[in-house]
């Protein structure tokens, strides 16, 4: 076994592994103080379980519809004294709310065929179905409320979700979404576009109040204005859907593939776009825009620029056809196709792009395995676990200088079960770019099956190795089995 590192790129010094007297006083040196200077942090000693490599889609969501439709003491028409703009004809406002929500699981369903609109047959990440529908032809339970100066009630999540019993549908039904139509007014009733209760809070476009019932799991709620068409009720889920991709990976996805709000103003390249500002968007909701501008989005790169192509309302229509037919719906059925999606062969960082409505369909799975828009991938090496004092490291072991925690998986197999595991690792500097260490990072108690997970941060460059701790006295090599260790982000 050689004592010296041979890779060009790996610490120079030669020094060797401590001897086994050693690697206690590190040992004893580190407790309590956590890992040395500069920014290498650690996260959560392990994962609950193995995620998965691949997506699920498709994803077939279950959806509860509740309408509120508060009627004139003759039953006939919509109480516009409760509304503020919205009355008339109870039977006609019910038949488009009938229509709009009709057409809302094919609409949304278009929106995940990942490049739809230049293939026909690409097949939707999420289909909805609807469990339930609920109607009231009561007002939408409120309380008073401070957060808009303009509305002093708002709606009451928690007695909306009680009354329909929202756990059971989400336990025993299979739903993980509540579609509301309400109404606003000037001032009648302060709403949240969206909202969501699970294990993992309130990642939402509201005021993340966390206050619905919990029920184990994730679900969201959507409020749809009825006196608004289909595309408002697209525009308020797809803020949802950018609340979850902002929160599994915020620059990738507000930088990276949103990019600049208004790029035609600012006289720059657009990349995707978000809801309200379309690749050439000179403003706020300019979704109607004829005069191009350039964007990569149609060959969207996350690991730099693709080809840049014209982008105007034209690519999606700059028809107006009142708000179930207009710029704004066509733009983002057409934005939402470009989420990297099923079939995508994106790679950023070097690893593959996961299907993004792997987010949306299963929430709580995705955060599971680690907030990433990045797949997990389980690249084995044996050659960074070590049996003896000497290391050795590996390439595949680095861990680049960047931010969010990198997940490593380490299975010595039976021969280190529930053995105390050593995270060795040699440091760079950048400032000096000298490399110091080795250094006893962490360790890690092996499961019954010999596996471990290290979480770990680093504003700096680190070589990682690992191996079972060794008594103090040994003097021979401590074993594993068939051994693998792996990036598992
Ligand atoms: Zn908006």
């Amino acid at each position: 076994m050689s004592r010296r590192l041979s890779h060009p790129d790996r610490p120079s010094s030669g020094q060797p592994w401590p001897a086994a007297g050693g690697i206690l006083a590190v040992s004893l040196l580190l407790a309590g103080t956590g890992f040395l200077s500069g920014a290498t942090s650690l996260g959560p000693v392990g994962r609950p379980s193995p995620v998965q490599a691949v997506t699920s889609a498709p994803y077939s969501i279950g959806v509860l519809v509740i309408k509120y439709f508060p009627l004139t003491a003759d039953g006939q028409n919509i109480d516009i004294s409760v509304t503020g703009d919205v009355g008339g004809s109870a039977a006609s406002v019910e038949a488009n709310v009938a229509a709009m929500t009709d057409r809302l699981p094919q609409l949304l369903s278009q929106g995940t065929e990942y490049r739809g609109y230049e293939n026909p047959t690409a097949p939707p990440s999420v289909t909805y179905r609807i469990v339930d529908t609920v109607q009231f032809n009561t007002p939408v339970p409120v309380i008073p409320s401070t957060f808009n100066s303009n509305y002093p009630m708002r709606a009451d999540y928690h007695t909306i979700m009680s009354n329909v019993g929202i756990c059971s549908y989400v336990q025993n039904r299979g739903v993980q979404e509540v579609w509301i139509w309400a109404y606003q007014g000037p001032h009648q009733l302060d709403i949240s576009e969206s909202k969501m209760s699970g294990p993992y809070g309130d990642i939402s476009n509201s005021y993340r109040l966390n206050d619905m019932p919990q029920c184990g799991r994730t679900y969201t709620v959507y409020t749809f204005n009825y006196g608004r068409g289909v595309a408002l009720a697209v525009h308020s889920y797809d803020h949802q859907l950018e609340a979850e991709l902002t929160y599994m990976d915020a620059h990738l996805f507000r930088d990276i593939f949103e990019g600049p709000n208004y790029p035609y103003t600012l006289h720059v390249m657009g990349r995707c776009g978000s809801v309200h500002n379309p690749p050439n968007a000179r403003y706020e909701y300019d979704w109607r825009n004829p005069a191009s501008n350039p964007s990569d989005c149609n060959d969207w790169n996350p690991n730099g620029l693709g080809t840049l192509q014209p982008i105007s309302c034209a690519t999606w229509t700059c028809h107006l056809n009142g708000e179930n037919d207009d710029p704004q719906l066509h733009y983002l059925i057409w934005w939402m196709q470009h989420f990297p999606g099923l079939g995508n062969t994106l790679t950023y960082h070097g690893l593959p792009m996961r299907n993004w409505w792997d987010v949306h369909g299963d929430f709580d799975a995705a955060v599971r395995a680690g907030r990433s828009l990045t797949i997990q991938i389980w690249a084995p090496t044996t050659s960074a676990l070590g049996n003896t004092t000497t290391g050795p490291f590996s390439s595949a072991t680095k861990i680049q200088s960047r931010g969010g925690y990198i997940t490593w998986r380490v299975d010595g197999g039976s021969a280190v079960a529930n053995q105390l595991l050593e995270v060795w690792v040699y440091k760079k500097y950048s400032a000096s770019g000298k490399w110091e260490g080795p250094t006893l990072l962490t360790t890690r108690r092996a499961s019954s099956d010999g596996i471990a997970y290290l979480n770990i941060r680093s504003g700096s460059v680190l070589w990682m190795s690992v191996r079972p701790k060794l008594p103090s006295a040994s003097t021979r090599p401590a074993s594993w089995g068939p051994t693998s260790i792996g990036l598992w982000q």
